[in-house]
Formats: structure tokens, sequence, C-alpha cells
């Protein structure tokens, strides 16, 4: 391609020269893509606004409360004890987008992200069904301000701050819990102002988002949409315009009946320009794979209806990789791909495994800092200690109390010997280790203490006791 022909990539289509906003007005999508995205939109919609409302063992099933640091996923409770987890799922989940990304491009932008799903799918279609298609839509912003105008701004702005709204709760039911969102909600927003005033904020930046910022959340605030530069390459299937078929020898060239295209020398692009005026993001697929493609397949659906209105094969405008496209090759499975997938299989087995050996009690026995050693009747040496004990159930742990494992000896709890730890909370306390000083080694000794409920034992823990030099 020659400098002329790429100076597209030197601007965004969505930005005039003046530096103003281009704004989009993308045709009504349909086709079978259209039809599948929607299908599964319902679903995705469906999840996101019903798993913060779901529950597992009485957990909720979705849940990021970054304010208490308490986070749910798939109904397991992920306490700050649990970070290591979180770090390990969450480089799963990066390593597993870079593999998909890297094998199917921006699938997931065009059919799974909440940004494409709730503007394309919600937002979008709302503003078809009020201002019409493309045309309309375009007529309708150049004309001067009208009872027609003013009826259809304000409904639609008006459904669109109801959509907001109902976002921005679903948002917080996500934040602070659902059981707390109802709660709140039943008592009414005088008596929780703050918690309104934040749900107005979000409704707010939705709102913004919804109405008018739009694809330039994709073009320029996504990061994921940044990064598609370093993991794309020939062999990443994306939606691409078949050129090679689409330019020909001598060019694509405007659809005249009767005509021999083939003899022509034309290229099986009728320049309709058809697949621009669906774009969402306002880009003419034609130029090649840009970062303002979203992978949303409109332009896929588009130029397959025109060309079987003009009797060509269907296509034009597919799923391929470049490499597809140039050389005919079939998806390969590359060892970058098999190189990610090891990563992705290895980290995954981890994580598992960490999970199967979570205990649902935390346990952390800790020297009670500036405290040395007490050294009592008997050669008694007795140090003194902290617990906190962490339930991460939603059940409460009865009848808890500590014994030594190794060495032996004994452990007194400033107040009840045996309690209880109440569901999803947090017990601490004081306690001596009294241990005699022919059973220490040193003056560091390692302990192994049991956490036990009703005599069974829950949990294991380690602690260092102090001793007199003299006892090594
Ligand atoms: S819709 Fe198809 S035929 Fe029409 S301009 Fe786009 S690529 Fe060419
Ligand atoms: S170029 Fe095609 S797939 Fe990409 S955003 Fe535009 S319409 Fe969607």
């Amino acid at each position: 391609m020659s400098q002329d022909q790429d100076n597209f990539r030197d601007s965004i289509g969505t930005i005039k020269e003046d530096g103003k906003r281009a704004w989009v007005f993308p045709k009504k999508p349909s086709g079978k893509l259209y039809e599948y995205r929607k299908y599964v939109s319902y679903v995705l919609l469906a999840f996101l606004i019903l798993s913060p409302f779901i529950k597992i063992n009485g957990n909720q099933f979705l849940m990021f409360n970054v304010l208490e640091r308490r986070f749910n996923i798939f109904g397991f409770p992920f306490y700050p004890q649990d970070f290591h987890l979180f770090v390990i799922s969450m480089i799963i989940g990066v390593v597993f987008i870079a593999l998909f990304t890297v094998a199917f491009g921006r699938i997931f932008c065009g059919w799974m992200c909440p940004q494409t799903i709730f503007m394309e799918m919600v937002f979008r279609r709302i503003e078809f069904w009020i201002d019409g298609d493309r045309g309309a839509q375009i007529r309708l912003d150049r004309q001067e301000w009208s009872a027609e105008k003013i009826r259809k701004r304000t409904l639609k702005w008006f459904i669109f701050f109801i959509i907001s709204f109902i976002i921005a709760n679903v948002f917080l039911a996500y934040l602070i819990g659902s059981d707390r969102l109802i709660q709140y909600i039943t008592d009414g927003p005088t008596q929780h102002v703050s918690t309104m005033v934040s749900l107005l904020i979000f409704t707010a930046v939705f709102y913004f988002v919804f109405a008018w910022f739009r694809e330039q959340v994709c073009i320029i605030a996504c990061p994921y949409g940044r990064m598609q530069g370093v993991l794309l390459d020939n062999k990443s299937i994306v939606v691409a315009y078949d050129h090679k078929r689409g330019e020909a020898e001598n060019g694509r060239k405007k659809w005249r009946k009767n005509e021999n295209r083939e003899e022509l020398g034309h290229g099986d692009c009728i320049d309709c320009f058809q697949c621009v005026n669906v774009c969402p993001t306002g880009i003419d697929i034609r130029n090649g794979t840009q970062l303002e493609c979203v992978n949303c397949t409109a332009c896929i659906d588009e130029c397959d209806t025109i060309m079987e209105k003009v009797n060509l094969p269907k296509g034009l405008i597919r799923y391929a990789s470049e490499d597809e496209i140039t050389k005919k090759e079939k998806f390969k499975f590359t060892p970058r791909l098999k190189g990610y997938t090891a990563v992705l299989i290895i980290l995954t087995g981890v994580l598992v495994g960490m999970m199967f050996l979570r205990n649902d009690l935390e346990a952390n026995i800790l020297r009670l800092p500036g405290q040395l050693y007490e050294h009592k009747e008997g050669n008694i040496i007795s140090n003194v200690f902290t617990y906190k004990l962490l339930n991460k159930t939603t059940k409460a742990v009865e009848d808890v109390h500590f014994e030594l494992i190794s060495p032996k000896g004994e452990i007194k709890l400033v107040r009840n010997d045996n309690f209880d730890v109440q569901p999803e909370a947090l017990a601490e306390g004081t306690l001596f280790i009294e241990i005699n000083a022919a059973a220490l080694s040193g003056d560091k000794n390692n302990l192994k203490i049991g956490v036990y409920s009703k005599d069974k034992l829950i949990e294991t823990t380690t602690a260092r006791f102090l001793a007199p030099r003299s006892y090594k």
C-alpha cells in the first residue's frame, strides 16, 4: 500500500479536520450475524443484570466490593487474605484475552463487551426506534428545533436517563452487594443520601457514555483496543475485507447491469459504501484492519446483502486472516498460540490447586509486638500472642478452640476458651502459650497450632515461640 493510500491511519474517522467531533449516524444493521449477536446480547444482558442478585451457598454470585475489600467470583468469596488467588485469576484473565485476541482478533469487543452490548443492542436500538434509520437521523439532526424534534429528543433522552439509572443500580449491586442495595431502596433515599448521590453520579457517567461519548470509548479510551497493534498478526482472524477479490486488477467499480466485471478486470466491490454507512465507529473496512474496528460484524452482514442482490458470492467482507486472503492459508495453531495455551493451562492448574487447598476459616496467630517471654514457676516459658480468625463462609463456625500440636504445651485464651466465629466475620483476641522449657530446642521455636470446631481439626497454623538462649 502506498503512503497516500495509507494516510487514513493518520487521523481518527470520527474527528473532523478542525478537531470537532464527526458524529456517526450508522445505518440500522440487519442480517444473519446481527440476529446471532442479538441472541448473545440477551443472554449476556440477563447474566450481567441478574448476577448480583443470584446467591450460591448464601454468597452473591458476583460482587466486587472494593471499599470493604470483599469479592465474590462465581459464588466463591475472596478476602484480602486471598489476594494471591485474585492476582492469579487476573493474570489468567489477561493471558486468556491475549490468547483469544492473537487467534480471533477483537471478537470479544464485537460479541461480549458490555460497552458494545449496551451501545449497539440497547441504546442504539432505542434510537432507531425513536429517530428512525440513518437518513432520518441525519435529517432530524440538521433540522431546526421543531415540535417533532423536541418530542423525539425529550423522549429519547428521558429513556436513556432511565436506562442509565437502572444500569447504575446494577453497578451499585456489584459494588456494595444486592442485599444492601435492596435495603437502601426499602429505607428510602433520604436515609442514605451519600449512596443516592453516588447513584446519580454513576447515572450521569453512564448517560454521558451512551448518549454522547459512544464509540469514542472504544477508539480513544479503551486500553484493550490499544493493545491490538501488538497482539494481532497476519494469522489473526479478524473482520476483514478480501482486497484480492474486491479490487482484482482494475480496482473496485460501481455496479452496472449487463457488464462482465470479470472480463473488465473489476473487483467484486461495487463501491456502494454500505459497509461504511453501517459501521458504528465510522470507518471504511476496505482500508484494512484499523484500531477503530470493534469487529461488530455489521459490515459483513451489509456486504453479504449487497453481494446477494448483485448475484456475486457472499463473504467479500468476512472473518479471515490476512494470510488467508493473500496466501489462501487456513487457520493454523502457531507456536505463539501454543505458548499462550501452555501458560494458560499451567496457571489454571495452579489456581484450581490453590482453590482446593484454601480453607473456609483463615487463622493467623502472631506474637504480640514488643513482648519477649515470661519465665514462670515449674520451668514454664510463656509467650503472648494475638489471633485473628476469618470465617469466609455464610455459616457460623461453632465451638472454636485452639490446641498446640507440637511441641507439647498449653494454650490459654484471655477470654472464653471456646467461642463461635460469626458468618463472614473476623474473630480476634489474645492468647498465652505455655511450654515446659525441657520441650524447647532453642531461643526460637516453631509451633504448630490446630484450630478445632467441636473437636474437629479445621485449620492448622504456625507461630514463632521465644525462649531464653540457655535452653538451647
Ligand atoms: S458493502 Fe461490499 S460492495 Fe459495498 S462498498 Fe462495502 S465492500 Fe464494497
Ligand atoms: S469495520 Fe465492520 S466490523 Fe469493524 S466496527 Fe465497522 S462495521 Fe463493525
